[in-house]
């Protein structure tokens, strides 16, 4: 099958979470599997030119190679994406992001026929795509070109719905594809509720028959202790002896006053209500007293910038926070940690979960979406209640089974098993690829 795979994000090229991942090994994993894919994204300023090789199309467009057989497209627009961001600041989203991501999707139809690549099917991902399946049941369905080319939208996130005064990106990218799917199978059954369906319940209630859930994979590619350039020693299963050295190594550059031995706690996240912030904070005033180390990594809304700040002033030796995107350091956390903090309040899949098993830090989650689907008390510590007590005990619970030596050397061999490789997810959608185009 050929497909046009179109991502806002896209790892090597820009990141600012999961999604950049995902539209990394995705791709690959389906060319894997004999699929013709070709990737679309914007060129943003921090898209360096040298530093991936890309090469000038024309005015406007750059190619790219993400692996072989598996070519990129990069629509540049100076105006549009030249910016510090990808789809705002601190301060709040750019105020022109309808006109951003439009000129996106539109430039990604025209490319098609430029490039004389007629796809059997575009695969979209969250609001930000959404507009080319817009397009094409309206403006360009009468153009024998374009004729009987199937959508697949993936939702990769229902907190962000591209809201433009009346207008829904995501919305209409559920109601007018062929075929809508999420990240994990929890996921999907959870926006189908008033708690999670972020009011588009009912739309996608509307949709059930073609709405489907396919777990996330991972690259183990780009992540893998045993082959990891990030990383100051690296380690596999068998030889764990280093992956002490990146501990200690991580508790000197974070300043941390625990001893070896102490279990250390990491985070690296988007620091946001969605990821738990509200019940973390506070469990972590509580944790600061303990004899433990807390190394977080993120960034996010101002005012937990502002807490967490306070709280590594007040438990200083103790609590190492770092409000940055840094490739390298986030590496270092896998590495380093013990136990990964990921009490998110709500998860449509989760990558760093998944990252954080290989590495052997055993990750700490709340009972939700993709987490549930991945993380059990077989290879992690799961709360089901969402509150500061139960995330507590959860840490106190993690703490206390560190201490015991064996037991805790065979629970991370044991993580480091699982395997969340793309080839079981990949086949999945490409049965979701043939279900679009037979209709
Ligand atoms: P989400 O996509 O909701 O942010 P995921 O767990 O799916 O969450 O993916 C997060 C990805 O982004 C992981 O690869 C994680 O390592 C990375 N990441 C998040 N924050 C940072 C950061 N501040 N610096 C470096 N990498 C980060």
């Amino acid at each position: 099958m050929k497909i046009l795979f179109c991502s806002s994000e896209v790892v090597p090229y820009a990141k600012t979470g999961g999604l950049a991942d995902v539209s990394h090994s995705l791709p690959l994993a389906l060319s894997r599997l004999g699929q013709q894919v070709e990737v679309v994204t914007p060129r943003y300023r921090q898209t360096d030119i040298r530093k991936f090789g890309l090469t000038k199309v024309k005015d406007g467009l750059y190619r790219g190679c993400l692996a072989q057989g598996v070519g990129a497209y990069l629509i540049d627009n100076k105006e549009l994406f030249g910016r510090q961001g990808l789809y705002g600041t601190r301060q709040g989203d750019y105020e022109d992001n309808l006109e951003r991501f439009s000129f996106f999707c539109r430039r990604s139809i025209e490319l098609m026929k430029e490039a004389d690549f007629r796809p059997d099917l575009v695969h979209c991902n969250d609001w930000q795509s959404a507009p080319i399946i817009i397009y094409l049941k309206s403006e360009y369905k009468n153009d024998p070109f374009y004729k009987g080319i199937k959508t697949v939208f993936t939702i990769h996130n229902l907190g962000f719905q591209g809201i433009f005064g009346d207008l829904n990106l995501l919305k209409d990218g559920i109601t007018l594809s062929d075929v809508v799917n999420t990240v994990s199978p929890t996921y999907a059954r959870e926006i189908l509720t008033k708690d999670l369906g972020f009011g588009l319940e009912d739309v996608l209630n509307k949709r059930k028959e073609s709405l489907f859930g396919v777990l996330n994979g991972i690259d183990y590619g780009i992540w893998d202790p045993a082959a990891d350039s990030l990383i100051v020693k690296k380690y596999s299963r068998q030889d764990l002896k280093n992956k002490y050295e990146n501990k200690r190594h991580l508790i000197k550059i974070c300043s941390l006053k625990a001893g070896a031995d102490a279990p250390l706690l990491g985070m690296v996240s988007r620091l946001t209500s969605q990821k738990g912030m509200d019940i973390l904070i506070p469990a972590l005033d509580e944790a600061g007293k303990w004899d433990a180390g807390i190394v977080i990594l993120g960034q996010g809304e101002a005012k937990y910038h502002g807490e967490l700040r306070k709280l590594a002033r007040k438990y200083k030796g103790k609590i190492s926070v770092h409000f940055k995107f840094d490739e390298s350091l986030a590496h270092k956390i896998y590495a380093g940690s013990d136990i990964f903090l990921m009490p998110s309040r709500y998860e449509p899949c989760g990558l760093s979960q998944m990252i954080s098993l290989k590495y052997g830090a055993m990750p700490l989650v709340f009972k939700t979406g993709g987490l549930a689907d991945t993380v059990t008390l077989e290879n992690g510590f799961v709360f089901v209640d969402y509150s500061k007590e139960a995330l507590l005990k959860a840490m106190l619970r993690a703490c206390s089974a560190h201490k015991d030596k064996d037991h805790w050397l065979t629970l991370v061999r044991k993580g480091m098993l699982c395997d969340f490789s793309w080839e079981k997810s990949a086949a999945e959608y490409i049965k979701l690829y043939q279900r679009a185009v037979n209709g």
